[in-house]
């Protein structure tokens, strides 16, 4: 009844190393900090640069998917840009540094499609809180 000596509330979990977790690094699933809806990654394999339902952002790329930006604000939803033809893109502006980005939209995810009826809202009211 002695056998047990080293582990120390140590949990061996079998992660793959080099495989981090915060903030939906990458192609991961998380949780999204302005709705708290759970979001899944695409099934695509592309990355997942916004919130399915509420659209918002967050400033974590300088390049999208790189997680490189030290800024880590929320990103608004402030445009739709784009055609159904070439794909539409959502323009985002950070709501900490005013940095602009314009992030793929994924209505056709088989899974957690973008709410399109969102991507409309945006669409057509473009800064909408402008106060
Ligand atoms: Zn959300
Ligand atoms: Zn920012």
């Amino acid at each position: 009844m002695s056998a047990r000596g080293e582990r120390s509330g140590e949990r061996a979990g079998g992660e793959p190393a080099g495989r981090k977790n915060f903030l939906g690094t990458g192609n991961d699933a998380f949780t999204c900090l302005v709705c708290g809806c759970e979001v899944l990654p695409l099934a695509n394999g592309s990355f997942r640069s916004h919130c399915p339902e509420c659209l918002w952002s967050q400033h974590v790329d300088e390049v999208p998917g790189d997680r490189a930006a030290q800024c880590g604000g929320l990103m608004e939803p402030i445009g739709l840009e784009g055609s159904a033809g070439s794909g539409w893109r959502l323009v985002h502006a950070c709501v900490q540094c005013g940095a602009v980005r314009r992030n793929r939209t994924a209505e056709d995810d088989p899974r957690q499609p973008d709410n399109w009826e969102r991507l409309v809202e945006v669409s057509r009211a473009p800064r909408r809180r402008e106060t």
